[in-house]
């Protein structure tokens, strides 16, 4: 922060700045949670309003506040960031929004997770203590960041901030008919009748090589951000976060790969990232994901199927592992073969895993998912698809998908065949990168042999540091000599509940 900054919070009790960004607040460190999965109705809207209808500054808050809530308890939350000016447009909302999340974490103490209806906040005994002691400071702060960050386009803004329950449960059923309004826009739309994709690298601060690319038929993964918001974002500030991508030509059509699309990713992961698969997960070049993905997809080579698991979903997935222990591994911004991170909305995309098959080869995804999502599954499979309720486990999943007849059945035959030669050694080619975590979720069945000549580089997630840390050791022309190396995937230990 420059010094003609810092004197822009010196009324506020804690301090404001990027390095509170990444900072955690445990369970045990909380003053009150706000939001989160224990809570239903919860919401964030930024509207695109009027001069006349602001009240420039302008902080509300609509229930209790923080001084009158019980320490250590969980409440529902909602805020509505309102803004007007001469450039101000609809179409600007979901990006404006986007940075609710980033400018709360700015403020020391404040946490902020997740995006639209989806929010989990929890602020610190500590911040409390030093005088954090109402929501109008968070109210405050945001209306400076966003006036200085849009200095050309805010010329009015004013907050509200709800912790009454039926306030927010009247704003919440409004607030997802404008997010449904926003998504609906963009379905139907091809990306083959556009010439102009939209990148997003809002959050390179903790996936340094994370480059989201926006497409007509691919939402940004974290679910905020479709074609026409990125859009509206890259004209009032071409140079910031959300910028336009020439397709150039299409490379392959089927695993959508676009020279346009390698060259800006190339440009903006610093040399890191110089291809891109779009379209399917099976590739090693797979789209990157930060850790704001909605959804996981990762493949079940067991059942030569592909699983979606949401950041809601309690307990073991079907492979025996959380959506947290795999999130650990998709995110970062690497390529991880096998694990993708997606929006729910991108379920509804015809050019969901297009390459790998569709909806004909997605085996598993929790129920509340399937309901949610049902309409736009084909009819012919939509039976076909397992939730944790008849398939929990690997081996039940298979009973399941065998006694409805799955497409991915057909495959299964082939692979037998095919085994014995396989079986001799499942290689990961050299040069290769391999995913280690402590519970190494290798996407591969049983044993992976690796011939360990040349160079070989492990990318270490989590090998302790702060939250997204990342290690990489690289094997220079080593020599290690070893028959084989055997990683075998391990069921993590169960862990004990808060
Ligand atoms: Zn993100």
């Amino acid at each position: 922060m420059s010094d003609e900054e810092s004197g822009m919070f010196s009324d506020i009790p804690v301090d404001v700045g990027l390095i509170y960004e990444g900072e955690r607040v445990r369970g045990k460190q909380m003053q009150v949670e706000l939001g989160g999965g224990k809570i239903k109705e919860k919401f964030e809207l930024v509207l695109a309003r009027e001069m006349n209808e602001i009240e420039d500054e302008k902080v509300t808050i609509v229930g209790p506040d923080l001084k009158d809530l019980e320490e250590g308890k969980t409440y529902p939350i909602g805020i509505i960031v309102e803004v007007a000016g001469r450039l101000v447009e609809k179409d600007l909302e979901a990006v404006l929004e986007r940075r609710i999340h980033e400018f709360t974490n700015y403020i020391e103490g404040l946490m902020h997770l997740n995006q639209r209806y989806d929010i989990w906040m929890r602020l610190s005994k500590s911040s409390y203590k030093k005088g954090f002691d109402t929501l109008e400071y968070w109210g405050k702060v945001l209306i400076r960041l966003y006036k200085s960050e849009f200095s050309k386009v805010i010329e009015k803004i004013q907050v509200t901030i709800f912790t009454d329950p039926k306030e927010i449960k009247t704003w919440y059923e409004k607030a997802m008919e404008i997010y449904e309004a926003r998504d609906s826009r963009a379905r139907g739309m091809k990306d083959e009748d556009v010439d102009l994709f939209y990148g997003c690298t809002l959050c390179q601060s903790f996936a340094p090589t994370h480059v989201c690319t926006i497409t007509p038929e691919r939402i940004s993964l974290c679910g905020a951000i479709n074609w026409f918001d990125a859009r509206a974002a890259s004209k009032v500030d071409p140079k910031g976060p959300n910028f336009a991508i020439e397709k150039g030509e299409c490379i392959d059509e089927i695993k959508g790969e676009f020279t346009g699309v390698n060259e800006i990713t190339k440009k903006k992961s610093l040399g890191e990232i110089d291809r891109v698969h779009l379209y399917t997960i099976l590739s090693p070049y797979n789209h990157t994901s930060c850790g704001c993905f909605e959804a996981i997809a990762f493949y079940i080579p067991e059942v030569a199927g592909i699983g979606i698991v949401d950041r809601n979903f309690k307990g073991e997935t079907v492979n025996g592992l959380r959506f947290s222990t795999m999130a650990n591994s998709t995110g970062g911004g690497k390529q991880v073969e096998g694990f993708v991170g997606i929006a729910i909305e991108y379920l509804r995309s015809p050019k969901l895993f297009s390459a790998d098959g569709g909806w004909n080869k997605i085996v598993w995804l929790p129920s509340n998912i399937k309901e949610r999502v049902e309409n736009d599954i084909p009819e012919d499979i939509r039976d076909k698809i397992a939730t944790e309720k008849n398939a929990p486990t690997i081996d039940e999943l298979k009973a399941f998908l065998k006694s409805v007849d799955h497409p991915v059945v057909k495959d299964w035959v082939e692979e037998e065949e095919e085994e014995e030669e396989e079986e001799e050694a499942m290689m990961v080619p050299q040069g290769q990168q391999i995913t280690y975590q402590q519970t190494m979720p290798v996407q591969m069945g049983t044993g992976v042999g690796i011939p360990l000549v040349g160079q070989l580089q492990l990318p270490l997630g989590a090998l302790g540091g702060g939250a997204g840390a990342q290690w990489k050791i690289t094997f220079k022309n080593a020599k290690i000599i070893a028959d084989e190396m055997v990683i075998k995937r391990i069921k993590p230990a169960k862990k004990k509940k808060k």
